[in-house]
């Protein structure tokens, strides 16, 4: 099997989504309250499916704190908490409300002890101070583009970053990949975002596993199995 550590697998057509599931099991992260009742119904039909409820920090001027409390239904049916996370990039002007989301969701990483899938361009370093701060156990920082420096410090609380399959044409994402210990690497397609001109899609985790692959000078068999260990990890399968 494949892993694809983040996807928004709800945006996806059903008949596109039986076919993923054949050969990728896949983390299927939400964004809101509809998305996330969506995301769980999804996995209750497709057993590769690892589910994970949140709301997107782009969306959190959108929603009342009284989605979280139709959220928190949701905990005792997933497996995870994404994407949720904090945004210094593209969403700046509402930093402080983000704050208060992530806070919440951290808060349920421990009272229910579930992963985090974590966005945070631009504010890695305060999306990493919150959850060591709350001794979270698992979490993911997803296409992880952030300060090369931080890798080792997210692997030594026993994190983990996604490499995206925008690998093919983001250096950046290449200078994660020489950077980070194998032990931390997870890979992801983060679809059906669109990345300069390409729709990314789960069936393109093949592509950044041979890039990452050749990038650490092992065969294509190895990587797999490394990624396979960190996946079961993270997610607790
Ligand atoms: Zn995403």
């Amino acid at each position: 099997m494949l892993y694809d550590a983040h996807t928004h697998l709800h945006e996806f057509l059903d008949s596109r989504i039986a076919k993923f599931v054949r050969e990728i099991i896949i983390a299927a992260v939400s964004d809101d309250y509809p998305s996330s009742k969506r995301t769980i119904e999804l996995s209750n039909t497709y057993e590769n499916i690892v589910p994970c409820i949140g709301i997107h920090p782009w969306n959190v001027d959108k929603v009342g704190f009284d989605e979280l409390r139709q959220l928190e239904k949701l905990l005792s049916e997933t497996r995870c908490i994404g994407e949720v996370g904090l945004d210094k990039r593209f969403a700046p002007q509402t930093f402080n409300r983000q704050v208060e989301f992530f806070q919440v969701f951290i808060n349920w990483a421990k009272d229910y002890d579930l992963p985090l899938n974590i966005h945070a361009p631009d504010a890695w370093n305060d999306a990493l101070e919150m959850i060591r701060r709350a001794d979270v156990d698992r979490a993911l920082f997803h296409w992880y583009t952030g300060p090369l420096n931080l890798i080792q410090e997210l692997r030594d609380y026993g994190y983990y970053i996604s490499i995206n399959a925008a690998i093919k044409i983001q250096e950046k994402s290449k200078a994660v990949a020489r950077e980070a210990p194998l032990d931390t690497i997870l890979l992801e397609s983060d679809g059906p975002y669109e990345y300069r001109g390409i729709t990314l899609e789960p069936p393109m985790v093949k592509d950044a596993a041979s890039i990452v692959a050749e990038i650490k000078g092992m065969g294509i068999d190895d990587l797999w199995n490394t990624v396979s260990n960190n996946f079961s990890r993270l997610f607790n399968l």
